[in-house]
């Protein structure tokens, strides 16, 4: 019995090696697969054939020949299946379809309107519509979710998402039970370093961390080559360290944590406040004199025009966030330190001083060579995020 589950489990990381090859370099031969990967043709050969037969490699031309017969290559046909990604955030549920290169080719999004179950009854009301109009249902590879908080992936369970009032959802097994496809769930800060492993072939990096700044705080954590998630899916809840004994009490108990100091909501409190001391910004002007209109858009447009209420209040905010990313470096000692989320993005010199303040502070023999850089997925990384859960444990691309 023994022999025969490793023989099967040989015959699967081949098929994943094949595969990943076909999708990264090809189109390629079967002879050149062989040679690289020091695989027997047979066995590239036949995972070669199966793959084609479920439609996710296809024949492609031939090849060049120093002499003899041309080869036959094969290439990736990202477009034989569809993935459904879901992103439920505090803010709004967004549903797309996509290919398994993560191009969306097709969604819908709306805000959160509820907390609690109430959601998860929305959320299956709108896959049920969006599904009825997706052409690929029959050859979907599965549904993707993506969710803030502590997320059990194996299980597919959301064990506590305090914003939405989740606690112990069992929405994997829901979303199967009533769609019948595959669901794969995952904490977004997971999915995102995910989708830079994946989408920006930084495997050479056995030891990553990734930092989220947004509508919260989070990190995402890769130890030797794996993500780290604790025992219940509840590591890097970066958000809820304390930087601050004596700080503002925080929803999760504790006193003085991180995102209460950086995270979008609290910048915009503080702008609220200021305005209504009587500091003059261009933020309100932007925002045609509401300040509830003001948003990380008119922030970021602030900062560019060199505002002193946007400056002064993201000079503090890259404070905070330094001192929270060396104690994360220091615990970690990661080979590259990766910096994302709404608002560090277009926010240069957020980076710039954060940058600058691991360099200087933290231990020297952790900082050299240690790369620290901005996420370069773009716009659509929390889709390519929910798409890389699921490649990742449905194919084993990369990882
Ligand atoms: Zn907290």
């Amino acid at each position: 019995m023994r022999r025969t589950g490793d023989l099967k489990l040989i015959q699967e990381l081949n098929r994943s090696i094949i595969l990943d090859e076909i999708r990264h370099h090809g189109p390629t031969s079967r002879t050149d697969i062989s040679k690289k990967h020091q695989l027997s043709p047979t066995t590239v050969s036949s995972a070669v054939h199966e793959l084609i037969q479920e439609g996710l490699v296809g024949e492609s031309g031939v090849g060049y020949s120093s002499g003899g017969r041309k080869p036959r290559l094969v290439q990736f046909l990202p477009d034989q299946q569809c993935i459904i990604g879901v992103s439920l955030k505090k803010s709004s549920i967004r549903i797309t379809e996509m290919n398994l290169e993560a191009t969306v080719k097709r969604e819908i999004s709306e805000p959160i309107r509820c907390i609690g179950q109430p959601i998860i009854e929305r959320l299956i009301a709108l896959l049920t519509n969006f599904l009825s109009q997706t052409s690929c249902v029959e050859n979907c590879a599965g549904i993707a979710v993506i969710v803030q908080g502590v997320v059990d992936a194996d299980e597919g369970i959301i064990r506590l998402n305090s914003k939405l009032n989740l606690v112990n959802v069992p929405i994997k097994k829901m979303l199967e039970e009533r769609f019948r496809m595959p669901v794969f769930v995952d904490n977004d800060t997971n999915a995102f370093i995910l989708a830079e492993k994946n989408f920006n072939s930084l495997d050479s990096y056995k030891n990553m961390v990734y930092v989220t700044v947004g509508d919260g705080v989070g990190a995402g954590i890769i130890v030797n080559g794996d993500i780290y998630r604790g025992r219940s899916g509840g590591s890097g809840e970066f958000g809820h360290t304390s930087i601050d004994l004596h700080g503002d009490s925080c929803e999760c108990g504790s006193r003085g944590c991180l995102e209460n100091y950086v995270s979008w909501p609290v910048i915009h409190t503080r702008i609220f406040s200021s305005l209504s001391r009587g500091t003059s910004s261009k933020m309100l002007d932007m925002a045609n004199g509401d300040v509830t209109k003001i948003s990380l858009v008119h922030y970021r447009q602030a900062l560019r025009e060199n505002d002193p209420l946007a400056v002064s209040i993201n000079d503090e905010v890259a404070q905070y966030l330094s001192v929270g990313l060396v104690n994360l470096v220091h615990l970690f000692n990661p080979e590259v330190v990766i910096l994302g989320g709404e608002l560090l993005i277009e926010n240069a010199s957020l980076f710039d001083q954060v940058a600058t303040h691991l360099e200087t502070q933290t231990l020297r023999t952790l900082a050299d060579g240690m790369d620290v850089r901005l996420t370069t997925l773009g716009k659509e990384f929390e889709m390519l995020g929910a798409a890389s859960v699921l490649l990742q444990e449905k194919f084993r691309f990369t990882l």
